[in-house]
């Protein structure tokens, strides 16, 4: 059985970790942003200021969602690589928001079985 103090450290890795992915998600929204719209500006810049930035804004948007789709999928399966976040009792996940409840009573919540060391 773990006790709070490794439980603790392995959740917030996975919350920094899933932080800093959010982070990236923008950047890459961002920087598509820009890109089309620079390169809008250069192939054309006669274009309507309004069209331009729309045509940006509507392909950034495409871009996050095709991340976030995709960090999506990746999350899952990364919450299950750190043992010390995968219930031994249930085999469930103790990551995203459960792992609030596992710090503050030490049970899974999905089986209610004790988790973390008195
Ligand atoms: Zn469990």
């Amino acid at each position: 059985m773990r006790s709070h103090a490794e439980f603790r450290w392995s959740y917030w890795r996975y919350c920094g970790r899933q932080t800093s992915r959010i982070l990236a998600i923008f950047s890459v929204g961002a920087v598509t942003f820009l890109g089309i719209w620079l390169i809008v500006g250069l192939v054309n810049p006669m274009e309507n200021p309004t069209v331009r930035s729309e045509a940006a804004m509507t392909f950034a948007i495409i871009v996050v969602l095709a991340a976030v789709g995709l960090t999506m999928r990746h999350a899952a399966r990364e919450a299950r690589l750190d043992p010390g976040l995968v219930c031994p009792w249930c085999d469930r996940p103790l990551g995203y928001l459960y792992g609030i409840i596992v710090l503050s009573s030490g049970n899974c919540p999905h089986c209610g079985e004790r988790v973390l060391e008195e």
